[in-house]
């Protein structure tokens, strides 16, 4: 069957007629040596090709796409993966968007195609944008036993400390935009959540009341905030975690995200750029996730 004119929507009837869509010789595309057929439609007198519909069409180096996008989430930097591939910058940072574009719309889709979750866990992680000075803060939920991430927000945040004098004197103010972050994930959330779901999160005053105008009929619980199990490794608590699942996702983001890690060179230079960063790791992170449960689910099955 010829696909359908990209350009007009023209196709060819199944039954009769003269047909609309011929074919219409091939070529060899140099970016992967791949045969490509070519089309020609009669009705808007143009043509395509089987490669005019692929999401990588007219790129160049296509076949290093995989590649960049296993380094990202192996806690590689941008020039680290441009110096190991010999690609330019301006290569990986284009298909780090490309990626990071698709990522956000698998994520999306993912759970949607997925049964709504009953038990739920969130919490924030902090970062910043081009310095210290510009700090952020990073919203997970996540599904409490798949630990499969639902969706992240990213929320500016003003400095604190030492920091926050030298910031507000360079930057300005910088509002706590938190709570309105949350608010809205919360509101996107509610079709992967059921109504009647346990959510689980530290104990932050503001928490409660938000949980309740955005999922009224759920349950929440909170937990006590615990000590780190080590300096400088904040998300991993000592002993028995009751929220074990949200922080290792967020520990494991700080492990595999270059810009995250602790004393680290990277930073998000981009607030946007953290973001599709995010999906391309969220969505690696919920394939793997979902290929160990159906793997434990086989070997329940077959013992
Ligand atoms: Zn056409």
């Amino acid at each position: 069957m010829h696909p359908s004119c990209p350009h007009c929507s023209s196709r060819n009837d199944s039954t009769s007629g003269p047909r609309k869509i011929l074919r219409d010789g091939y070529f060899r595309r140099r970016s992967d040596g791949r045969v490509i057929q070519r089309f020609h439609c009669r009705s808007c007198e143009r043509g395509f090709s089987h490669a005019t519909l692929s999401l990588c069409y007219r790129q160049k180096k296509r076949t290093m796409n995989h590649r960049v996008e296993k380094a990202y989430i192996e806690g590689c930097s941008l020039r680290g993966i441009a110096r190991t591939l010999g690609l330019s910058r301006t290569t990986v940072v284009r298909k780090f968007v490309f990626l990071g574009v698709n990522a956000e719309r698998e994520l999306e889709e993912m759970n949607q195609n997925l049964p709504k979750v009953a038990q739920v866990q969130f919490d924030e992680q902090e970062t910043a944008e081009s310095t210290k000075l510009k700090p952020l803060s990073i919203l997970m939920v996540a599904e409490k036993h798949s630990h499969r991430i639902l969706g992240f927000e990213i929320s500016e945040i003003p400095a604190s400390g030492r920091n926050a004098e030298k910031s507000l004197k360079k930057y300005g103010r910088r509002l706590d935009r938190r709570a309105a972050g949350r608010r809205k994930l919360f509101s996107q959330l509610k079709s992967f959540i059921e109504e009647r779901a346990v959510i689980e999160s530290d104990d932050h005053p503001h928490y409660p009341s938000e949980i309740t105008s955005a999922f009224p009929q759920a349950t929440h619980r909170t937990h006590k905030a615990r000590p780190a199990r080590d300096h400088g490794f904040d998300e991993l608590k000592k002993g028995k975690d009751p929220l074990f699942s949200i922080n290792h996702v967020l520990a494991k983001q700080r492990a595999r995200m270059s810009r995250l890690a602790r004393k680290s060179w990277c930073i998000s230079k981009r607030k946007e750029r953290l973001r599709l960063h995010l999906a391309i790791f969220a969505v690696n992170h919920n394939r793997a996730r979902a290929r160990l449960e159906k793997h434990v689910e086989s070997k329940r099955g077959s013992g």
